[in-house]
């Protein structure tokens, strides 16, 4: 197992579960790594029942959105009471085939394997686009990834890029904490769904729908919920939450009231995408020039497998899995944690399931050749016959 974050943790356990004792490799010194780099007011934003894993709901007392600090406690406890190994400090670099599967050769050695599950996060490389004079800029430039809280933005006029749930989210609390004036740059305008408790259980229901009846629904909820927020510089978007959800993998922004409320009390104001940075200015896609303090890129991340299985033939050529939800990608060789959607978390299990009865099928030997299951199919028919 590579990665003891959600996805990591919960695979390692549901293998344990049916007998087989996986070795995680973590690559930093705690587990749940990524949990504990994020922003301090961060909150997650599917509600607790739905963003568990299995087996182990969060401490008594956890409220109904559970903090960065209590997902950090969470996945500290479900590695104990799992009993999960987790080898710390130890870096995946790559993986080759050999032996009678799988070797990872790591930053501590090599590391034989017949299964591997790869669970390095698909928000693994935090993503910061190309702008052309990026490296000119005489402002502070940072991604949302090493944001921490709006301290060191007091007083400051700061540009928050990417309308998604981080972006969102890090423009309100800079406004809200002494922020001189915060801007949003919007290149593609996002569906928007206000957090809630029963989120997840409608987003799970949605996906069962066709997706335009989906995109429908969701759209007349946002409707009623937000209002036409066209004037503010969001309009809906043409295409629809689950349509984008299933072409781009882009999820929706996740907002709570208060910060919608913000951009229509222009507290954050809404402008268009970035073009390009000089010095000391960013031009802006209608043509605008500003001349922010600081630029918050909250532009996403890449999976960041290439160097790990990239010669392997099994990424896609946007550099995610081609195999997912805990098919093989290769014989012994699996990726979880790589289809985001709405409550990614809760869903982290059922492929960790899945992976898991593979492997135990795979591992005793008790699943049927394909060759054994056609000469069973060739005697039921002649039989028939
Ligand atoms: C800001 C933010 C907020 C989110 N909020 C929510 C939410 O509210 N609800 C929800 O359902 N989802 C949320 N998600 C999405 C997703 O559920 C989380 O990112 C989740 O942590 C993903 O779990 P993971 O185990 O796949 O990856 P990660 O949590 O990123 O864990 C991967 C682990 O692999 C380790 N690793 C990486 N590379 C290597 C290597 N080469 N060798 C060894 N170890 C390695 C990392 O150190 C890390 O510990 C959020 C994502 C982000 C970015």
């Amino acid at each position: 197992m590579v990665g003891a974050g959600p996805a990591g943790l919960a695979s390692a356990a549901e293998l344990g579960r049916r007998g087989i004792r996986a070795l995680v490799l973590e690559q930093a010194d705690a587990v749940g790594s990524s949990w504990r780099g994020r922003y301090d007011r961060l909150r997650l934003n599917s509600s607790r029942p739905f963003s568990n894993l299995p087996g182990a709901r969060f401490a008594r007392g956890t409220g109904m959105f559970p903090s960065r600090d209590d997902m950090v406690r969470y996945l500290e406890e479900y590695a104990a009471l799992n009993g999960i190994d987790v080898r710390l400090g130890t870096r995946l670099e790559r993986i080759d085939r050999g032996g009678r599967g799988w070797i990872l050769r790591t930053s501590t050695g090599d590391v034989p394997a017949d299964q591997v599950i790869v669970a390095s996060g698909y928000e693994h490389t935090p993503y910061l686009p190309e702008w052309p004079g990026r490296e000119r800029f005489q402002g502070r430039l940072l991604h949302s990834a090493e944001y921490r809280n709006a301290t060191p933005f007091r007083g400051q006029d700061v540009l928050v890029v990417g309308p998604g749930c981080s972006g969102m989210e890090i423009a309100y609390e800079l406004a809200e904490n002494g922020a001189a004036r915060v801007r949003l740059a919007v290149r593609t305008p996002p569906n928007i769904i206000v957090r809630s408790a029963i989120g997840p259980l409608l987003a799970n229901a949605m996906l069962r729908l066709p997706t335009h009846r989906a995109d429908g629904i969701m759209k007349r909820v946002r409707e009623k919920e937000l209002g036409d927020l066209t004037e503010y510089g969001l309009p809906q978007p043409e295409e629809g939450v689950f349509s984008r959800l299933k072409r781009l993998s882009v999820a929706p922004a996740i907002v709570d009231e208060e910060m919608i409320e913000a951009i229509k009390e222009r507290r954050i104001e809404v402008v268009a995408g970035v073009e390009a940075l000089d010095e000391t200015a960013v031009e802006l896609a209608d043509g605008t020039r500003i001349e922010p303090d600081a630029v918050i890129a909250a532009t996403g991340y890449r999976c960041g497998l290439e160097p790990l299985v990239g010669h392997l033939g099994v990424l896609h050529e946007r550099g995610v899995p081609r195999a997912v939800l805990g098919e093989p990608a290769a014989p012994g060789l699996r990726f979880i944690g790589y289809v985001p959607r709405p409550a990614h978390l809760g869903h982290m299990g059922s492929e960790a399931r899945r992976a898991a009865k593979a492997i135990v099928l795979e591992t005793s030997g008790s699943r049927p050749a394909p060759e054994l299951i056609l000469a069973a199919r060739r005697a039921l028919s002649a039989g028939r016959a």
